[in-house]
């Protein structure tokens, strides 16, 4: 595997961004420029920074996702042709994305979810999570479909404060007194 590279990352009025994306099958999933594509993406992620990226961002319309939250409790995922299989509750909470820089607005998503689809071996998984990890993973998902935060969002602003500028980053999550259920600060 050779060394990540820096892939860009295009921002809202791209048409790109705004395709259903492909469903990756097994052959492409092996191929070594698929693997690569999947560490550039974490690359590329790390260094905006985000905690979320969707091939599309990168110009690339396959059904595949990375996140990671880089906290203490969670790890590095990597999801191809995932899929919501099950889903309960809203909450609403501040988000952004590295391709719609600076801004942020309220968006209401399911408070829980499971998602399944394949890890970068092929092999089947299935998350469930809350909080952070599952608002990042409705967003990306979205990507896939071709739909944007700011298709959802309210209140859709400029990141002012230091949480707000946290959460332009991608699926990020800010502390906000005014909207119900916010919780942790991405950054
Ligand atoms: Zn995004």
């Amino acid at each position: 595997m050779g060394k990540p590279f820096l892939l860009p990352i295009l921002t809202d009025g791209h048409p790109t961004l705004r395709k259903a994306a492909k469903k990756v099958d097994e052959a492409e999933l092996r191929q070594p420029a698929f693997q690569q594509l999947i560490d550039d993406m974490f690359h590329t992620m790390y260094e905006a920074p985000g905690i979320g990226l969707a091939a599309p961002q990168v110009d690339v319309s396959r059904r595949l996702i990375v996140v990671d939250l880089q906290d203490d409790e969670s790890r590095p995922y990597v999801f191809i042709n995932p899929k919501i299989v099950e889903s309960e509750g809203e909450v609403r909470s501040v988000e952004g994305c590295l391709s719609v820089p600076g801004m942020v607005g309220d968006v209401v998503r399911f408070a829980k979810v499971t998602v399944s689809g394949l890890d970068r071996n092929g092999k089947r998984q299935r998350v469930t999570a809350t909080g952070l990890l599952g608002r990042c993973l409705q967003h990306e998902v979205d990507h896939l479909d071709g739909v944007l935060y700011i298709d959802k969002a309210t209140n859709l602003r400029a990141a002012e404060s230091e949480a707000e500028q946290a959460a332009a980053n991608e699926g990020g999550v800010a502390y906000d007194p005014h909207v119900d259920g916010a919780h942790s600060v991405a950054s």
